[in-house]
């Protein structure tokens, strides 16, 4: 797969396109009439967790060649196209990975990001996903930075399962220490996101929805998606998110609530005795494309603009040959009403059957399927 350069120039004085006009008055919407509002931020392609449904061992082992630093983005190069993202209309920046606190340094370009400003003058949404490894030890530095709030990743409570899901056999209680430095810190509102897999974590549903009920972090259900191509994704291997909100509902009455913000990829969900609220993000069974307002920066400056995209758009070429800002926004702007990426939709409306990997239309064949790209280089 070769990625494509976007058309900045073809040397430093040819092919220039045109700075994007009255930017910032009108932000660009994309081919399916979609606003950009949401850009995640991949820092680093590693992780010191070894998830099965994303970083597989027998794939991510001691062979598996990883990015270069020198390949990577460096922090004011991320920050300048973030400032070139937030020009055409984002306003939510997300730190992800691979795992971002493994990046040396992480706090200097959390500091970078929440000193940006949108065209209103405002400050961004500025918030990370980490699996919660390092977060015990970093959370003061990174609220001192300016992060507002974190997303930890959790999948279950039991030490055994948990162990085994990591793959890296990390006890629990250290993932709990790292949400509770958070909230200490004031890294809030803190969001739990559990991946829940038929027959692996199934039965955490329940521990995990009681032990966060009431302690004003929202627990998220994500349903195993079949992102990426190695993860050996089966449908069979999903529960789907009507499945888990009826468990839920056995336990306690919920009901339902507007969704924060649109665009928002869970469903929310209220504690009836007003002891919180879940989400529930049913990529898979109920897809969400219709509003999909995210792009993806990968950790070496590549654009992607869905989660399940071959191809990403190359900006560090440009951006290393001295695109000027008006240049970068041009092309991001280009892309962005070109996009008409709805791999989710498209696959619902296949039948998520079984071998649902191999539809989807175009973007859902098997190849396509074989050429996806990795969730942890892409950025969650
Ligand atoms: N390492 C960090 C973490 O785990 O939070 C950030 C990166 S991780 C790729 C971001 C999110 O993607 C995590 O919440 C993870 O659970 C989720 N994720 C990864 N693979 C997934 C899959 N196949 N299906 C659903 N969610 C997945
Ligand atoms: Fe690492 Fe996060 Fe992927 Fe787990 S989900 S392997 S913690 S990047
Ligand atoms: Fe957005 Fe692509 Fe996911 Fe649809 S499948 S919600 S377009 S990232």
């Amino acid at each position: 797969m070769t990625p494509r350069v976007i058309p900045l120039h073809d040397d430093r004085t040819q092919g220039l396109a045109p700075p994007e006009p009255g930017l910032g008055a009108q932000p660009p919407a994309d081919a399916l009439g979609r606003p950009l509002r949401d850009l995640r931020i991949s820092v680093t392609d590693r992780c010191n967790f070894r998830c099965g449904y994303c970083m597989p061992k027998q794939v991510f082992d001691k062979h598996h060649q990883f990015l270069p630093h020198a390949d990577l983005l460096g922090f004011e190069e991320i920050t300048r196209l973030a400032r070139a993202f937030a020009s055409l209309g984002v306003e939510k920046l997300r730190l992800t990975g691979g795992e971002p606190l493994l990046r040396r340094d992480i706090e200097a370009l959390v500091g970078q990001l929440a000193a940006l400003r949108l065209p209103d003058g405002s400050a961004p949404d500025l918030t990370l996903t980490t699996n919660g490894s390092l977060l015990a030890r970093k959370a003061q530095a990174l609220r001192e930075a300016g992060l507002q709030r974190v997303t930890v990743s959790l999948d279950a409570l039991d030490d055994a399962v948990f162990r085994r899901m990591n793959d890296a056999d990390f006890p629990v209680a250290e993932a709990l220490a790292g949400i509770e430095a958070a909230q200490a810190a004031g890294l809030g509102p803190i969001k739990v996101n559990m991946v829940v897999q038929r027959g692996v974590n199934e039965d955490e549903i329940l521990p995990m929805a009681r032990h966060f009920r009431g302690t004003g972090i929202a627990l998220r259900f994500i349903e195993y998606m079949d992102v990426g191509a190695t993860n050996g994704w089966r449908m069979n291997d999903v529960v789907p998110a009507g499945e888990i909100l009826r468990r839920l509902q056995a336990e306690a009455p919920l009901h339902p609530l507007l969704p924060g913000a649109p665009g928002e990829t869970a469903q929310r969900w209220a504690w009836a005795d007003g002891s919180g609220e879940i989400g529930l993000i049913a990529s898979v069974t109920q897809a969400f494309c219709g509003d999909c307002n995210r792009a993806r920066l990968s950790n070496d400056g590549k654009v992607y603009l869905c989660l399940f995209a071959t191809e990403g758009h190359d900006l560090r070429t440009p951006l290393r040959a001295g695109a000027s800002d008006a240049q970068l926004q041009a092309a991001l702007g280009t892309l962005w009403r070109g996009r008409g990426d709805q791999y989710s939709a498209l696959r619902a409306a296949d039948g998520a059957a079984p071998d649902a990997s191999a539809k989807a239309g175009d973007a859902g064949t098997a190849a396509a399927a074989a050429s996806r790209i990795e969730m942890s280089y892409i950025g969650g």
